[in-house]
């Protein structure tokens, strides 16, 4: 068991516990990366360095960030990247590079207060005071001017209203962010589309108390289920993505 909970910990569990002992408590080697987890990756990558540079007064071209954009990706094809559908690499540096423009002409976002910025908060059920024995760990993406916390993410298409509102991650920093600076943050959820024309959507969403008070409880059942070692498959949409796989498939209980 690690000293921490993080919401990609939660998640991956909720989405397959098999897969969460693979990756985080057996720590096995992944064969390869799925193309679209590494576009997500360079992208988030690229966003948070041309955000950091905002920050310190350089204001970069679509051009600069398509060049370390394009860098990060064939850095990263060092390792085995799997392709679908009849996509290569350089196919994914375009669509990345085409979304990348999309992302600096038209973000309209505060000042960047912060950028990837780490935290450590108790996870304590704020109805009753009870206290988990692990800490949550997270990183907010992007801090702007006026307590605005704002999750990005890349994805096939925009996020339906259920999909939004049920979203873990801003439920986590909504907590994390009103423990640790004692007043609530507007929340926003920025949405690059991978779609054939590639737009990005801004949605400003909202978390209260009971949000947050059914957060603890599903962290909790999280835990309880990762100490007793429930680690069995869930196999759905994420399985021929899994770079676990051919283990997944030798899995004997
Ligand atoms: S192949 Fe599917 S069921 Fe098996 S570990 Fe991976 S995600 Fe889970």
């Amino acid at each position: 068991m690690r000293d921490h909970i993080s919401v990609s910990q939660i998640n991956l569990y909720l989405m397959c516990p098999l897969k969460y002992r693979y990756q985080y408590i057996d720590e096995l080697p992944r064969p390869f990366k799925a193309a679209e987890l590494a576009l997500g990756s360079a992208i988030h990558s690229v966003i948070e360095w041309w955000h950091k540079e905002q920050q310190q007064g350089f204001i970069h071209e679509w051009q600069d960030v398509a060049a370390i954009f394009a860098a990060d990706m064939n850095a990263q094809a060092v390792d085995e990247i799997r392709f679908k559908n009849g996509g290569d690499l350089e196919s994914i540096i375009d669509k990345g590079k085409e979304l990348l423009a999309v992302y600096v002409k038209e973000y309209k976002g505060g000042a960047p207060k912060a950028v990837e910025q780490s935290f450590r908060v108790p996870l304590v059920d704020l109805e009753t005071g009870e206290r988990l024995e692990l800490p949550m760990d997270g990183y907010f993406d992007l801090l702007e001017e006026g307590d605005v916390v704002v999750e990005l993410k890349t994805a096939a298409k925009v996020y339906d209203l259920t999909t939004l509102t049920q979203h873990l991650q801003l439920t986590a920093y909504a907590y994390a962010f009103s423990w640790l600076r004692k007043r609530e943050p507007s929340l926003r959820m920025d949405i690059l589309t991978k779609t054939k024309k590639p737009q990005l959507h801004s949605f400003v969403v909202f978390r209260d108390q009971n949000d947050k008070v059914r957060f603890f409880h599903l962290a909790k059942r999280v835990i309880e289920g990762i100490k007793a070692r429930q680690f069995y498959p869930n196999a759905g949409w994420q399985c021929p993505n899994c770079e676990y796989f051919e283990n997944c498939q030798k899995w004997r209980g």
